[in-house]
This record gives structure tokens, C-alpha cells and sequence, in this order.
């Protein structure tokens, strides 16, 4: 049957530097779709129970979706492994060229075990693996080891992923850059990648990914891009890409300032994508096959930082590294994200790092490097803590490269309430005193502190309504029924490995068109909520496999003891009354205990199995 899945993943051994492929089973397909879905099945049947994200035992996966490839709009690639930085299950997001060619090659997905004995990169040319020596790129940042790599095979149009010095450092938020101007930047994967020896995979595929019933499949598209440019924020979204958050998380009180103490700043314009607009931006790209083109590619125009190319700053970036450090010359955090990405460390992370640093050094609980001040506003700090961390070349560099939990446990004297972290991952650049549902949202996602996995600010704060009704932002009732539909919704579409910005407007039954009409399946009109909760129960078991502790699904210290200073919710708090409430009710919905574990039950009615092999 000619269908949109390849059916089969290419399993490499850097232990052995052997392969072999491991056939995609037609219960896995069914079960579990695709990108989300088969890295949590996998990584759940592939790893031993309590391995060290940094072992060879690890796994480091890179997972397609059935759509991926073909013409159906903004579908990208996931990252799938134990994470270094919070010990739980990561799906880390990565768009570009880079997964459409693994399945041109003719993949579903590359998982690799193992660690080989010194440097190398995968050569993945359609159905021939070759393992070469990367020794010489070892110390590279990463876009030379991309250019390097291009130059040596001889094909430009080759695509790669690669890590920088960060990733090859063990830095715990360490990136994966996709191609030139993508990252898969939340986790940690460019350490797991480098714990492998493992500094770059290369990939040419000349295949083509099948469709089972075209004209279906054509019909399903226009209707998804209709859809889509009917959406009322995709406007926004072509002309400035994500960066149009700053001034709305700004009036709304989310916007990160100073280390998350305040939810405003005075200068977040100079932040937006207007105010960037005046120093950056140039022309538009975009990921393959999407039509919002979202990446707003240019180079710094003016002042210290002139002739850098980069991006116009997304959104998380340019308040996590702008208003948290206190810093409003765009140009300059252009130049520290910029930097992030070379060295290969996730912005976001960094970002919270920094600010939970120069806190310390402003309240003197941490010394400051020589010739360097420790506080807001400083970008020279800011760029000396990018690169020792990266480098690993101090003890304070070293020690914030753990992240802010670890960090906080190393340095002592109270730092730990300043970290804020939800099991380890820094938070998001929505800090949801103002919006008790983003609390519970970031308290609960399954890869720590995440915005992505549920945005019921929307709902909260965005003027959507749910169930025909506007939610009280600071209310918390009717708050755990939202955020376990929308993380259900958003597990079942992210098997797809669709863009969350790519995305705006298209209705779940047109997804479910287009998958049907790609793949011959049936597709329910319940689907994707059935998938994402059985992929949401199984990353929870896999958690609790490895250790998590549910008294973690908690927000950080700041969030609830500190009431906000500023904005629309001014002296709001999420109390441990409302955590308590709200987590609660949460696992009732779930079908999980009052401890947060899954029932049998709620496990037996999704199909959900602790040991049953899907590589079979
Ligand atoms: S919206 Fe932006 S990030 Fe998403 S697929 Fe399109 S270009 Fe890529």
C-alpha cells in the first residue's frame, strides 16, 4: 500500500559501530502515530530502567511524523531521550530540512545507543550508514561543523545536525542546532549527544514519502492552509514571527523581569517584534513546506554589534535573555542568543540561568568573576557566563551548567529560592502568577517547566473562550479540566511533529483528513485526544520509572510565596492552597491517585502496557 510512512527506523550501535533497522510495527502505528508517540514508546521499551541520561546506555533519538515530508503545512522532527537536566522523559522540537530528509532517506526515525571511543559523525546517504572520524571537528561551534561537514561530502544540499562545544562539554542544557537558524534547545540533548562522542549526523535522502490517496490528501491540504489563513493571529505571526508575545505578556503581567520577581518592563518595546524590527530584520524563511515563514533571517544593522547575522528574536529568547537580565538593547541580546546558539546551549535555559546568577551576585551570595560585575543589566556578565559555561573553563561556569536546581543545591546559603525550575528545567518566559492555569500547566508538563505542552493562557488571559466562556485568569476552578484537554490534544498532534506556530487555526478533523489520506488509516474523531492521554500516561510511567518524585509537580518558590509587584495582577500569587487544589483535581482527571500515580484501570482503558516490546 503506498502510504506516508516508511516503515522502518535505523537503529545505530556506537558501541560496535554497527546498524541494523528495526521494522515500524503496525500496532506502534496505530497506538501511537508517529514523532511523540513512538519516541515515548521507544525510549520506555529501549532503556533500562534508572540508566544515566549521560551513559552510553542512553538512547538519543530523532523522530519524524507520518506528514513529515510531504506537502502538509509546518511539519518538523523531535528529539526523543532521557534528559541530563531533569532526569525525566524529553521530546525536544526541531524544525527545518533536517527531519523531511530522514524520511527521504527512507526512515521513520535514527535512534542511537551507545558511545564510540572517540569523535565521530553519521553519514546517512539514502540507505547507507557510514560512521566517520569527526576529530577534527571536535571543538567546533556549530555552524562550522555544519559547513565543515557540507564541505567534505560535497553536496550542499546535504542537511545536519551538530552540536557545539557545549554539547561536547556535557553542558545539562546543551543544544542540537538544525541546520543553520533551528535549534532543538530544551533538555539537554546536545549533552546525550555528546556523551556519545557523537558531534554530528548528515543525511541525504532522494526518495520520496508515498500518499495513499492523493487527491484526499490535496483536498485535506488547501483545507489546512484555508484554515490556516483564516486564523486571526496568523497576520501577526507572518510579519514578526513570535516575537509580537513581548508587548502582550507585558500588558498581561507575564513577562519575565529580573529572574521572573516582576511580570513587566518599562523598555520590553525596544524587545518586540517592532522594536527589533528597527535594527534586525531583512527577509523572511521558513521550514520546509510551511507557508507562515516565521523566521525572520537579517543581520544587526547598527552599533556595537553590527554585521552579526541572525535571527529577529523569538519570543522566549529575547525576554529570557532581554527583560530577565534587564537588558533592552535588542542588539545586544541578538548578540548573546546568537552566541548561545553557536556554542550550543538552549537560550531559554541559559537565559534563567543568567538572571538566577546575577541575583545571587547582586545579593552577594555568589562572588563575582574577576573584571566581571554579577548583576541586571550588565551584557558583559551576561556574555562571560555564555561562553565559561559552554567552555567549562571556571568553577562558577561548571557549576552553573548543572542548571539553576543543581546549581542552587552546589552554592547553598538559600540560592535554591531563587532557582526557579519545575523538576529541573528552567521556566518558560511566562510566569504564570497572573494566570493560575500556565501555573498548572508548567507544573505538570511531562518534560519539567514547559509552556508547550499546554498554553491555556490563551483561555486565561488571550480572549478565547473555552466552552463558550472567558476563564478568570486567577480563579482556579475548572482550571485542571482545561490543562488536561489541551495537553491530551497537544500529545496527539505533536505524534504529527506539527509546528505550534504553524498550526494556528487548523481543526483537529483536518489534521485527521490529512493523516487518513496519507497513511490509509482510520482516523476517529476522538483521536488525537485518545493518543495524546495514552502518550501522557506513558511518559508519567516512565517518570515515575526513573525516579520522579510527584511532590515535584510543584511551581517554584517565587511563584507562590512572592506575590507579582507590578502589572494587571498585582500582589497575585499562586498560594500552596491553590497548587494543592489544583494538582488534585488534575490527577482525578488524569485517573491518577492522590499521589499522581496512573490507576490500572485508567492505564487498561487506554492500552497503555508496562512491558510490551513495539520493536519487535
Ligand atoms: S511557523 Fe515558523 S517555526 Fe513553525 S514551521 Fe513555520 S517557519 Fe518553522
Amino acid at each position: 500500500m503506498n502510504e506516508a510512512y516508511m516503515n522502518k527506523f535505523l537503529l545505530v550501535d556506537l558501541n560496535t559501530l554497527t546498524s541494523r533497522e528495526i521494522p515500524l510495527s503496525r500496532k506502534m502505528r496505530e497506538q501511537y502515530i508517529g514523532g511523540k508517540g513512538f519516541g515515548a514508546r521507544l525510549l520506555y521499551d529501549l532503556l533500562a530502567p534508572g540508566t544515566d541520561p549521560l551513559s552510553p546506555d542512553n538512547v538519543l533519538m530523532f523522530m519524524t511524523g507520518p506528514l513529515t515530508g510531504t506537502m502538509a503545512p509546518a511539519m518538523r522532527g523531535c528529539i526523543v531521550t532521557k534528559s541530563p537536566l531533569t532526569h525525566t522523559f524529553l521530546d525536544s522540537y526541531f524544525g527545518g530540512h533536517f527531519a523531511p530528509e530522514i524520511k527521504y532517506a527512507g526512515y521513520d526515525g535514527i535512534i542511537v545507543q551507545g558511545k564510540s571511543d572517540k569523535p565521530v559523525y553519521l553519514w546517512i546517504d539514502d540507505g547507507t550508514l557510514e560512521i566517520r572520524d569527526a576529530a577534527h571537528l571536535w571543538g567546533q561551534d556549530t555552524l562550522e561543523s555544519n559547513h565543515a561537514i557540507k564541505k567534505e561530502l560535497g553536496d550542499d544540499s546535504v542537511r545536519v545536525v551538530s552540536i557545539g562545544p557545549a554539547g561536547e562539554n556535557l553542558v545539562n542544557y546543551a543544544l542540537i542546532g538544525c541546520e543553520y537558524n533551528r535549534q532543538a534547545g530544551r533538555g539537554g540533548a546536545g549533552a546525550v549527544m555528546g556523551s556519545k562522542n557523537l558531534k554530528a549526523i548528515a543525511v541525504r535522502g532522494t526518495g520520496i514519502v508515498g500518499i495513499n490517496n492523493g487527491s484526499s490528501f490535496i483536498s485535506a491540504c488547501d483545507k489546512a492552509r484555508a484554515e490556516l489563513d483564516a486564523s486571526p493571529d496568523i497576520d501577526a505571526m507572518k510579519a514578526g514571527g513570535t516575537a509580537g508575545s513581548v508587548d502582550f505578556a507585558n500588558e498581561t503581567g507575564l513577562l519575565p523581569h529580573k529572574n521572573y520577581s516582576g511580570g513587566t518592563f518599562e523598555k520590553s518595546s525596544k524587545l518586540s517584534d517592532i522594536g527589533q524590527a528597527k535594527h534586525l530584520w531583512l527577509g523572511s524563511s521558513a521550514c520546509m513546506g510551511c507557508p507562515i515563514r516565521c523566521s525572520k533571517m537579517g543581520a544587526v544593522r547598527t552599533g556595537k554589534y553590527k554585521g552579526i547575522i541572525t535571527d529577529m528574536l523569538e519570543y522566549e529568547s529575547a525576554a529570557l535573555m532581554g527583560s530577565n537580565l534587564d537588558i533592552s538593547d535588542v542588539r545586544a541580546v541578538a548578540h548573546l542568543v546568537k552566541l548561545c546558539d553557536l556554542l550550543g546551549i538552549d537560550s531559554m535555559s541559559t537565559g534563567s540561568v543568567i538572571g538566577f546568577a546575577m541575583e545571587l551576585g547582586e545579593k552577594g551570595l555568589i562572588d563575582s568573576p574577576e573584571g566581571v560585575e554579577l548583576k541586571f543589566g550588565n551584557i558583559q556578565a551576561a556574555e562571560y557566563l555564555i561562553k565559561t559555561i559552554a567552555n567549562q573553563d571556571s568553577d562558577l561556569g561548571r557549576t552553573l551548567a548543572q542548571g539553576v536546581k543543581k546549581a542552587a543545591a552546589i552554592i547553598g546559603k538559600g540560592a535554591k529560592d531563587m532557582a526557579v525550575h519545575v523538576k529541573g528545567m528552567e521556566a518558560p518566559a511566562w510566569g504564570p502568577r497572573g494566570a493560575s492555569g500556565m501555573g498548572l500547566a508548567i507544573m505538570t508538563a511531562d518534560r519539567g517547566a514547559c509552556h508547550q505542552r499546554a498554553f491555556p493562557i490563551a483561555y486565561e488571559v488571550g480572549g478565547v473562550a473555552w466552552k463558550g466562556q472567558q476563564m478568570d485568569p486567577l480563579d482556579t476552578v475548572g482550571k485542571a479540566e482545561l490543562v488536561f484537554s489541551l495537553q491530551n490534544y497537544s500529545a496527539g498532534l505533536d505524534t504529527l511533529v506539527k509546528c505550534d506556530f504553524g498550526s494556528f487555526g487548523i481543526s483537529g478533523d483536518t489534521y485527521g483528513l490529512l493523516l487518513a489520506a496519507a497513511t490509509g488509516q482510520e482516523v476517529g474523531e476522538t483521536q488525537f485526544d485518545e493518543t495524546g492521554e495514552r502518550i501522557w500516561n506513558l511518559t508519567r510511567l516512565f517518570n515515575l520509572r526513573e525516579g520522579l518524585d510527584p511532590a515535584e509537580d510543584r511551581l517554584p518558590r517565587r511563584f507562590v510565596s512572592e506575590p507579582l509587584p507590578d502589572g494587571p495582577h498585582k500582589g497575585h500569587r499562586i498560594s500552596q492552597e491553590d497548587m494543592d487544589y489544583m494538582k488534585h483535581d488534575y490527577y482525578s482527571q488524569r485517573g491518577w491517585s492522590k499521589k499522581g500515580i496512573p490507576f490500572e484501570s485508567t492505564l487498561k482503558r487506554l492500552g497503555v502496557k508496562h512491558n510490551e516490546s513495539y520493536t519487535q
